[in-house]
């Protein structure tokens, strides 16, 4: 009965491989009889005819269609055919015919209807041979699959759905590779980048990071979160559209990995927050800026005000809060009318912001009132510099309606720490001080504490006082002399000195920086070296010896570009050779543009005078700056040099000092010797040069032409 061929057999066996290795017949078929049978599914021999009359099936026909194997048999009870399900019977025979024409197995699925009416999806595979009759029949395998079929169907569903979800969402969904890819994007996110299609999007963006966010550091951003977090919420940035436009978009993505955990990608999905994003920004631009002048209001102010106190507290600085008002704007306003009114303000909120550094603050209460921040201030006196410009700059004539006016303003001043240590108090003081300034006739500015007006005015006296002296030549200068270990005279040095006909001798410690914040610095300094350049022309003319004239030059001198050719001209005007002379520098010219200031001083190396360093060892890194410029001398500072005879630590420091000198070889001079001990140690250690109260105090021209005079050496 049972004759499959060969090549069925084969098949059959795969699921379960047996190894015949018997030839003879009998267990041949017997093995054979075995494995049909206790397949899952049922292996068949039909004709081929209208109702696939089977010829044989095997016992798996039960469990497949509910119906024996004798019900099958020649159609006993039903047929194959009959078992088909009625939509696909045609397809079915369709199939099979096609492939026994082609000669081909065929293979296909389809539905039955079995015995109890249930519907199963079947797997049929089969092939036409000739049976040994010599008539063609079709052998062949049927195996249910519907679970298979089902979960397929399912999964097709699944994936429908989302690719409907993927293809029609409106957010932006994408997948990227770590580097910065696109491996997918949907149509929603290719329209938000402004590409017609995602395989467009695709194509061109390839460098998300550099290509999409304005700010590149966003990607890495967004990378360092995926790496330690393994997603990103609400992620905002602004990024490039395709035309280069911007908008911002919030990302919701994560890292998909496989079962072994290997990344696979970055998956998320963008949504367009622009107008949100804009919204928020003029919400927050209301609530914290004045719409007229577009400086800070009230709110910010205040916000700025307690960031300004933390830091002043934390730096140690002075914080200046400067309340302003102006003091003809009412008058403007009437009779000009509110056009006119908001004009002015706006004209003056840009002259205040024009005072102040980027890191200050200008703030508008409201009216004609303003506030600023003046941070990191270490003197009062700087603060007064910069009022005092405020307050030119507000008296500086505006034109309104084809007029000039003259506005002014009344300002008061309240310090943190000292007149309160919260933003309510300082405001508080500051608008108190202010009202002190109207009373006060306007148009000036009055600290809250009585004693910082006091120092105000002082201040301000002596500036105009300043500016008189100069104008008719009052500043002169004294000289002190230099002496080498033999007290032998090799150079002087010309300290500025003011005497004021009411208020007496004014030390250089009080006008100096008064000169540096005003600008004064440059007409004194012109007139001190005018001075000393003359004296040591006469001294070496007179000496045998060469005489250094040495000159203390403002760090705030090194911010212009004329200070080269200034000494040069004045070294020229006075007959003096310029290796007769030494500009004494402080460490704090290197605070601003290092390099400008390098620069400066190779052209002073080139004009041929000499440079020092002068108050050695107060500074932070006094090393490195001696390495790296081209200095001649060092000056020990006075602080190292005083006690020097019984600390040892100072003693310590200076023999550091000048071992370094010598090794660098550099000319080390000790300032401010007052004692002989103090004299014989440094010249035991080796110092090159001395100077201070012991060998002379600094002593007016004719005094020192005399001690040159009288022999070039200061005896002991
Ligand atoms: P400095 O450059 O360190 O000048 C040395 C200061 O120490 C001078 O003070 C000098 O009189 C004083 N001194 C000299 N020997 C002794 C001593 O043995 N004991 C004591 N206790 N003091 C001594 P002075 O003349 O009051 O000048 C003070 C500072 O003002 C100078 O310090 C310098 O930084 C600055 N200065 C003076 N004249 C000028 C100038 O023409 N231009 C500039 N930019 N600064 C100047
Ligand atoms: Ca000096
Ligand atoms: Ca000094």
């Amino acid at each position: 009965m049972l004759n499959l061929s060969a090549d069925m057999i084969k098949r059959l066996h795969r699921p379960h491989p047996v190894i015949l290795q018997t030839d003879s017949l009998v267990d041949r078929s017997r093995v054979l009889d075995t494995l049909v049978n206790n397949l899952d599914g049922m292996a068949y021999r039909c004709r081929h005819d209208e109702q696939w009359t089977m010829l044989f099936v095997s016992t798996g026909c039960l469990e497949l269609t509910g119906y024996g194997s004798d019900e099958l048999i020649d159609n006993a009870c039903t047929s194959w055919e009959e078992l088909t399900h009625p939509e696909d019977r045609h397809r079915v025979r369709e199939q099979i015919d096609l492939a026994i024409h082609a000669r081909r197995r065929f293979s296909l699925q389809y539905r039955i209807v079995t015995a109890h009416g249930q519907t199963k999806w079947v797997h049929e595979r089969g092939v036409a041979v000739v049976d040994e009759a010599g008539e063609p029949v079709i052998e062949g395998f049927i195996e249910d699959v519907t679970d298979r079929h089902l979960t397929q169907e399912a999964l097709e569903h699944a994936e429908l759905r989302y690719r409907h979800i993927f293809e029609h969402a409106s957010e932006g969904i994408f997948q990227t590779t770590a580097d910065g890819h696109y491996l997918a994007a949907n149509p929603s996110l290719a329209r938000m980048y402004g590409y017609a299609a995602p395989a467009e999007l695709i194509a061109d963006l390839s460098d998300i990071g550099r290509r999409l966010y304005v700010d590149a550091s966003r990607r890495d951003d967004f990378r360092h979160l995926m790496e330690t977090h393994g997603e990103v919420r609400n992620f905002e940035s602004q990024v490039y559209r395709r035309d280069g436009t911007t908008i911002w978009i919030s990302e919701n993505a994560h890292v998909v990995r496989d079962a072994q955990g290997e990344f696979i990608c970055y998956e998320g999905t963008v949504q367009d927050i622009s107008e949100r994003r804009s919204y928020q920004e003029q919400l927050e631009r209301q609530a914290n800026y004045d719409l007229l002048t577009g400086l800070p209001n009230r709110n910010l102010l205040n916000d700025r005000l307690d960031q300004a106190i933390l830091r002043a507290g934390r730096l140690g600085y002075y914080l200046a809060v400067v309340f302003i008002d102006l003091d003809n704007f009412k008058f403007i306003n009437d009779s000009l009318g509110h056009a006119a009114g908001d004009e002015l303000l706006v004209e003056v909120a840009g002259r205040l912001r024009g005072c102040l550094r980027n890191s200050d603050t200008v703030a508008r209460l409201g009216g004609d009132e303003f506030v600023l921040l003046l941070n990191d201030h270490y003197r009062v006196n700087s603060v007064i510099s910069l009022l005092e410009r405020v307050l030119a700059e507000t008296r500086r004539p505006v034109r309104l309606a084809g007029r000039e006016f003259q506005v002014g303003a009344s300002i008061g001043v309240a310090l943190y720490p000292g007149d309160g240590e919260d933003g309510e108090t300082l405001l508080k003081h500051a608008d108190v001080a202010m009202y002190a300034a109207k009373d006060r006739g306007r148009n000036n500015f009055q600290f809250f504490t009585r004693e910082l007006n006091r120092m105000a005015e002082d201040r301000l006296t002596l500036e105009a006082a300043m500016r008189t002296a100069l104008e008719r030549d009052e500043f002169h200068v004294h000289y002190q002399p230099k002496v080498d270990h033999k007290r032998r005279i090799v150079g002087v040095e010309a300290l500025a000195r003011w005497h004021h006909p009411e208020l007496g001798p004014i030390s250089p410690d009080r006008f100096i920086p008064i000169a540096e914040e005003t600008g004064l610095i440059v007409p004194l300094t012109d007139s001190i070296l005018r001075q000393a350049f003359a004296a040591a022309r006469d001294w070496n003319a007179a000496s045998p010896q060469p005489i250094a004239i040495a000159v203390n030059l403002s760090p705030k001198l090194f911010l212009g570009d004329e200070i080269v050719a200034r000494v040069s001209a004045l070294l020229r005007e006075a007959g003096l050779a310029p290796e007769r002379v030494e500009l004494e520098i402080t460490e704090s010219v290197f605070m601003g543009d290092g390099e400008r200031v390098i620069g400066i001083l190779r052209d002073f190396k080139d004009l041929g005078v000499a440079l020092a360093m002068d108050d050695f060892g107060t500074g932070y890194s006094s090393l490195s700056y001696l390495r790296r410029f081209p200095l001649d001398v060092i000056k020990i500072d006075r602080s190292l040099v005083t006690g020097i005879e019984h600390e040892e630590e100072l003693a310590m420091i200076a023999r550091a000092v000048i071992t370094l000198g010598q090794s660098l070889r550099k000319t080390v001079v000790a300032e401010g010797v007052e004692n002989q001990a103090q004299f014989d140690f440094l010249r035991y250690q080796g110092c090159n040069e001395f100077q201070g109260y012991l060998i002379s105090r600094p002593v007016p021209r004719e005094a020192f032409t005399a001690l040159l005079a009288a022999g070039g050496a200061i005896p002991a």
